[in-house]
């Protein structure tokens, strides 16, 4: 267990951090300690400014010509190729669409089609909900299976009857990493595709999908990207794929000429095929302007900074936080995990609330998770420090122990 520091010891941190001068690039309320951009990204001080300029300039004074004007046409294509510096991968392999989910559709329809006579998907428990709820309306669609294996029986689980192994690189709730190229070697050697669901690493942890040989992915585009909520979401497919992979949802942005409106379906050669109808230009403006936070960021910094706050909250919480019945669900080794540290307590849902009424933001996740997010790009060693404080703070005092901390939002 690494020693927990003084105040002190972690301002000094804070100013020895080579992405220390990127906080200024996001707003954040006074008092607050932000542990939740996994979830929702902060606001960039650049954002409101750049919707405003779209919507009152672009879309405004310009109005349909801005389509050609501004770039609108080739947002979706210009935004993929900066998410493509994030994650390891060529910048025509990326494009910003869609939401995740229907991303995730669009692949694992694609990749089962793409493996005719396999009969299975697979998948692993737990693994984001929304990432299985698609799968199997996926398989419903093309008629396979969804099959699910425990982490550690994965790879034996891949067999010959494997369309795709869809699999979310850092777990939502534990923060577990699996090994991206391992378990591609494992899925392509039974002739499987692999699809990589990286919304918690991309812009949190070093990906390389190419390095890693890695087939399809998609991500998030409102967690560590600060696209804003809802933000529209990227997706992935290797070079060697395009032109063999086809979208199931045939819309008009994928056609290889959608103004020359014709009356039948003929994909774009490339990436494009990947998108279905008109992008959403205010909501790509605003994810633009949270992707141009990671311009001039060395992922190895970001890696970095990203293990050493992961480190410091785990060691806060198993000595400041000792005996008051935490147990770290994440792993220990900051290559095997993400950018959250995960804990497990029966009371977490009113720990997180109280926290949350004493300025410190994580959240819950479902049934007895507390998860805290650590962004590299804003969040400092000093927020980290003054979280685990307050954390042991209502600990002692069982703060939380209060009927107003029981109440459950809509959201969680
Ligand atoms: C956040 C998240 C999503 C989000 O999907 P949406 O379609 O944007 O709601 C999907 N998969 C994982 C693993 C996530 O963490």
């Amino acid at each position: 267990m690494t020693a927990f520091p003084t105040l002190d010891e972690a301002r000094a941190l804070d100013a020895a951090d080579p992405l220390r001068d990127r906080r200024a690039d996001f707003t954040l309320p006074e008092g607050v300690i932000y542990l939740d951009g996994n979830s929702l990204g902060a606001l960039p001080r650049r954002t409101a400014g750049a919707v405003a300029d779209l919507v009152t300039r672009q879309w405004g004074e310009h109005l349909i010509a801005s389509w050609n004007m501004h770039g609108w046409i080739d947002a979706p294509a210009r935004l993929g190729a900066r998410i493509a510096t994030l994650v390891g991968a060529a910048s025509h392999e990326v494009i910003v669409a869609d939401s995740t989910s229907a991303n995730i559709f669009k692949l694992a329809v694609a990749a089962c089609r793409a493996r005719p006579g396999r009969r299975t998907i697979l998948s692993e428990p737990g693994n984001f909900p929304t990432d299985l709820y698609v799968a199997s309306g996926v398989a419903a669609t093309v008629g396979v299976e969804l099959r699910i294996a425990a982490p550690e029986a994965l790879v034996d689980a891949i067999d010959d009857d494997t369309a795709v192994v869809l699999l979310t690189h850092v777990h939502y709730k534990s923060g577990h990493r699996h090994d991206m190229a391992a378990i591609t070697v494992a899925a392509q050697a039974r002739g499987a595709l692999t699809l990589w669901d990286l919304s918690h690493s991309a812009g949190a942890v070093a990906v390389d999908l190419n390095g890693s040989n890695a087939d399809l992915a998609v991500g998030c585009g409102y967690k560590y990207l600060n696209g804003g909520p809802g933000a529209p979401a990227f997706l992935f497919v290797a070079e060697r794929h395009h032109g063999l992979l086809e979208s199931p949802l045939s819309g008009w942005m994928g056609h290889a000429a959608p103004f020359a409106f014709d009356d039948a379906y003929a994909p774009a050669p490339g990436i494009r095929r990947f998108l279905c109808g008109t992008p959403p230009i205010v909501a790509m403006a605003a994810l633009e302007a949270g992707i141009a936070c990671f311009d001039d960021v060395a992922m190895a910094d970001l890696e970095a900074k990203s293990a050493a706050l992961c480190d410091l909250f785990i060691a806060g919480v198993e000595s400041r936080c000792a005996g008051h019945g935490f147990t770290l669900i994440t792993p220990r080794d900051a290559g095997r995990r993400g950018s959250h540290v995960s804990v497990a307590h029966d009371q977490a849902f009113p720990i997180c609330q109280a926290l949350i009424a004493h300025g410190v933001v994580g959240d819950f996740r479902a049934p007895d998770v507390l998860r805290m997010g650590f962004t590299p790009l804003y969040t400092r060693f000093e927020d980290v420090w003054r979280a685990v404080e307050i954390l042991g703070d209502v600990m002692e005092r069982r703060a939380w122990d209060d009927p107003q901390f029981r109440v459950r939002g809509a959201v969680t």
